[in-house]
């Protein structure tokens, strides 16, 4: 299976990517998770990256290019693979497409801007392994400390609201188009996300006849 999650930041991409991933044992490439470990580590794409994902915009389409192209070449690969946050602009798909990458579904998560906003001010993240938690609906076992693998729970930089607001326009300008560009393809599947992970996912399995 090769799968493309699309939805706004917040959406649950990154947690339905996860579980998806365990499921059906292929891996998930987020490159949001890349280039934060990139930024952590200090790499001349992380210094590159630093400023863009910090205020909420799209890192450049070639940067991006780069990082998916090396990633899919990688044996784990092989069996399938779901993309998580990429494509995120016509560009990226247009550039997948020309590099003889072949998708079987655009899975487009559906959720309200005020629902994001919502979420996203309760969201936290994994300092070490980049897992996220909800400090309602998908606390960790233990405040403050990821259940993964005990590293430091913490308010990523971007998800400061104003940052938050950002993203989402950049997400209508240029992301959502991408649902256009699947569907006329004949690959685009719509479901709307639901009021816990697990119903989520459930939709998700149900649509993609799993
Ligand atoms: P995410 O974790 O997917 O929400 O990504 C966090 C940030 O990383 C985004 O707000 C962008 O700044 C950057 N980013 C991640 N994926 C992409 C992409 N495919 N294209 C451009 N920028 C990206």
């Amino acid at each position: 299976m090769k799968l493309i999650l699309l939805g706004a930041p917040g959406a649950g991409k990154g947690t339905q990517a996860e579980i998806l991933s365990r499921m059906c044992s292929i891996p998930t490439i987020s490159t949001g998770n890349i280039l934060r470990a990139a930024m952590k580590n200090g790499t001349p794409i992380g210094l590159k990256a630093k400023e863009y994902v910090e205020s909420g915009k799209l890192v450049p389409d070639d940067v991006i290019i780069g990082i998916v192209r090396e990633r899919l070449a990688e044996p784990d690969c092989e069996k399938g693979y779901i993309l998580d946050g990429v494509p995120r602009t016509i560009p990226q798909a247009q550039a997948l497409e020309d590099e003889g990458v072949e998708i079987d579904t655009a899975l487009s998560i559906e959720i309200s801007d005020e629902e994001i906003i919502r979420r996203m001010s309760g969201r936290r993240t994994c300092s070490s392994c980049s897992a996220t938690f909800h400090v309602v609906s998908n606390p960790p076992k233990v405040q403050g400390i990821c259940d993964v693998c005990g590293g430091e729970l913490i308010i990523r930089k971007d998800d400061a609201p104003e940052t938050v607001k950002a993203r989402l326009e950049v997400y209508h300008a240029e992301t959502e188009p991408l649902k256009d560009f699947y569907k006329s393809r004949g690959k685009l599947i719509s479901v709307e996300n639901q009021p816990t992970i697990e119903a989520t996912t459930e939709v998700i399995m149900k649509a993609l006849g799993l």
